[in-house]
């Protein structure tokens, strides 16, 4: 078998056939040509077998290695002018416009991306991080599912930080089938209303219930665009408002004592942080000790803590919409009740969203549901603080948690 020949099956690559293969100290590189004698616009379906002028281009991409072998592929390509994007190098089969690696390349990298961390990718395959982003950009236009605005019953609408300086990306997920289905950069009424905006008329007519934060923002969108659908609540933000209040509790109590000179108990006040706020089932043996000093010790602090505790138990899986409406009650009248400034703060707070905060439990849209979706695309969006652009930032989140099946470059090629 001749070498080239011998390349052709083992790269497998679309549309072309080989025509030498070279070995340099550091990489293998292999000259290709196309099968097609139509030029094909590399943007759309337009396909032409007039070339625009004599000019050729040469390009290089990078496929799959082979064994430790980096491999490139060259070819020489032609130039035509597409009516809609202007004159432009040919596409090819193996390749996305403008990407200087191919399909299969950037499968690998995608599904690598939506498995494991930075430091593990980036020495792998022998890209920058950065680069990752550009190429799930591209994986995540392609491939994501064009009918993941259809028939949205339930949705959430909720923003993540996805870099330090408050750089939000909003994100619309689908109740029902628990996946993010949509995203832009930015937060609060104007991101809701480009989500409106693609969605249409017609598909927002047709939500039943918009959960949300206890924010003005996404309200205000959701009743100008979907007048019919119930706002909710979503019960992971009520919970993290009663966490936030304790906290405020908690650091009063530790200025007072530190006015008062008492280092000793002002430090274990600072150490008690961790122990308060993380739920008592997951404390490691330190924080159960300092955890069990302080209910010993009772007072203000252990007052908002069991404040706290109470409300997040009203949102546990297994209680039903009357039973959560005689908690929600009870809770608001302690809190009122408390003379702890922070917790009357958050009674009125409830108060004024409990018909929201009620409506997501009528409606089946509960605290599991949604706040596992919610810490998913929160340690995401962590990983993604080293890209450079939002939207490598929402690449992320929806291979990660979006409608879009990725597909490892030998399952492609499995039916050749
Ligand atoms: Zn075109």
């Amino acid at each position: 078998m001749r070498v080239s020949t011998a390349f052709s099956r083992l790269l497998r690559l679309k549309g072309v056939w080989v025509k030498a293969v070279r070995f340099d100290p550091d990489r293998v590189l292999v000259e290709v040509a196309l099968r097609r004698r139509r030029l094909v616009c590399p943007e759309c379906a337009f396909s032409t077998p007039h070339r625009h002028n004599v000019r050729e281009a040469q390009s290089v991409w990078r496929h799959l290695d082979l064994g430790v072998w980096r491999l490139e592929i060259r070819a020489t390509l032609r130039r035509l002018s597409c009516p809609t994007h202007g004159v432009r190098t040919e596409g090819v089969p193996f390749a996305r416009a403008g990407s200087g690696f191919t399909r299969d390349f950037e499968a690998l990298v995608a599904w690598l991306a939506s498995k494991t961390d930075k430091s593990t990718i980036c020495r792998l395959v022998r890209i920058n991080w950065r680069t990752v982003g550009r190429i799930i950009e591209r994986v995540s236009k392609d491939e994501l599912d064009p009918d993941r605005l259809e028939e949205l019953f339930d949705i959430g609408i909720d923003e993540v930080s996805w870099r330090k300086q408050h750089r939000y990306l909003t994100l619309i997920c689908d109740h029902q089938r628990r996946r993010v289905v949509w995203g832009i950069e930015g937060a609060g009424e104007k991101a809701a209303d480009e989500f409106f905006g693609e969605l249409g008329s017609e598909r927002s007519a047709e939500l039943r219930a918009i959960s949300m934060d206890m924010g003005p923002g996404y309200a205000k969108s959701a009743r100008k665009h979907a007048p019919q659908a119930t706002i909710c609540i979503d019960s992971y933000h009520v919970v993290a408002l009663a966490t936030k209040a304790l906290d405020e509790v908690r650091r009063d109590y530790w200025n007072q004592l530190r006015s008062l000179g008492d280092q000793q108990a002002a430090r274990r006040f600072k150490d008690a942080r961790w122990a308060l706020l993380k739920n008592p089932a997951n404390l490691t043996a330190k924080q159960a000790v300092t955890y069990r000093k302080l209910k010993r010790a009772g007072g203000e602090v252990w007052r908002a803590y069991t404040l706290k505790e109470a409300l997040r138990a009203i949102f546990a899986p297994g209680l039903d919409l009357e039973d959560v409406t005689v908690l929600i009650d009870r809770f608001i009248s302690r809190a009122t009740r408390s003379h702890l400034e922070p917790f009357l703060r958050l009674a009125q707070t409830i108060t004024k969203h409990r018909e929201g905060i009620l409506a997501a439990i009528r409606l089946g849209i509960t605290q599991g549901r949604t706040e596992a979706l919610n810490n998913k695309v929160r340690l995401i969006t962590r990983r993604a603080y080293g890209f450079h652009t939002a939207n490598a930032a929402l690449a992320l989140v929806l291979l990660t948690c979006g409608p879009i099946t990725l597909t490892l470059p030998h399952e492609l090629h499995l039916h050749p």
